[in-house]
């Protein structure tokens, strides 16, 4: 399964995923060893391809990114115990919060490097960014490798489908500052959190999905509108695909908090 789900998209990255709509787990052959960014949801997978990019490369894994917290993104680490674990220092904080109350029963290992800001791995000539954006989450951040143009984006694109946007910690000003980022690298392959494999068109179009959100939700709150009236109103623009209604009240919950926070601070 995890060789079929298996591609090898440039001359060093390497991607998984167990459907269309699952989290992303990708691998870079950085030349002297390799580089695991997220590590899925399921820790059997991520075993079995840990062994299979450890085979196919004759190289072993040093380093293991975690993009976010979120669950399907950090339960594989515990295949990783003999690997430095990097995040965010905020990714660290919210994921040690959750691994003491619901993710008590999973066996996840936590980043012993964080950073805030920027952080970059070097082998030889080669250089590996990872650039904390928040948005998705507090301490999301993007994996950018220049000599590839390629984006690992974690949770901050579901490509061509509504974004998990409903975390307590979210901020879309936030987001749409990381979003314009990456479009600013000009990449030529973008690999989402979820979704099929993406370029910079896709990076766009999450972006205006997400303005015109903050737009809708803005003029409503000065409209004087409360969260019920928001949430029950039928101004959110038509997506050309499915809308699951819990992530968007979620989202919107969430938006109108931030929104709120801002329109008070000016
Ligand atoms: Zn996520």
């Amino acid at each position: 399964m995890v060789k079929e789900n298996t591609l090898k998209l440039t001359q060093s990255i390497w991607d998984y995923t167990s459907s269309d709509t699952s989290s992303h787990t990708s691998f870079i052959n950085l030349g002297k060893y390799l580089v695991m960014i997220d590590t899925g949801m399921n820790a059997e997978s991520t075993k079995k391809l840990r062994e299979f990019a450890e085979l196919t490369t004759n190289l072993k894994f040093k380093y293991v990114i975690i993009t976010h917290y979120h669950g399907d993104h950090t339960f594989g680490t515990k295949v990783f115990e003999d690997c430095d674990i990097i995040s965010t220092q905020w990714t660290k904080a919210l994921l040690t919060k959750k691994v003491e109350n619901e993710y008590k029963d999973k066996e996840i290992i936590l980043p012993n490097k964080t950073f805030t800001g920027e952080y970059q791995i070097k082998d030889g000539s080669r250089i590996l960014k990872i650039i904390e954006t928040n948005g998705h989450t507090k301490g999301s951040a993007f994996v950018y490798l220049p000599d590839e143009g390629a984006i690992i984006t974690g949770d901050l694109l579901f490509a061509k489908m509504f974004p998990f946007a409903g975390d307590s910690t979210v901020n879309p000003y936030k987001w749409i500052d990381g979003l314009q980022k990456m479009i600013d690298l000009k990449p030529n392959i973008v690999i989402p959190g979820h979704g099929l494999i993406s370029s910079i068109s896709e990076l766009k179009e999450q972006q205006e999905l997400l303005i015109e959100l903050v737009k809708v939700i803005e003029e409503m709150i000065d409209q004087r509108m409360s969260i019920q009236e928001i949430k029950k109103s039928k101004r959110f623009p038509k997506y050309p695909f499915d809308v699951n209604e819990r992530w968007l009240n979620m989202t919107i919950e969430n938006f109108y908090k931030v929104i709120k926070e801002k329109k008070e601070e000016i």
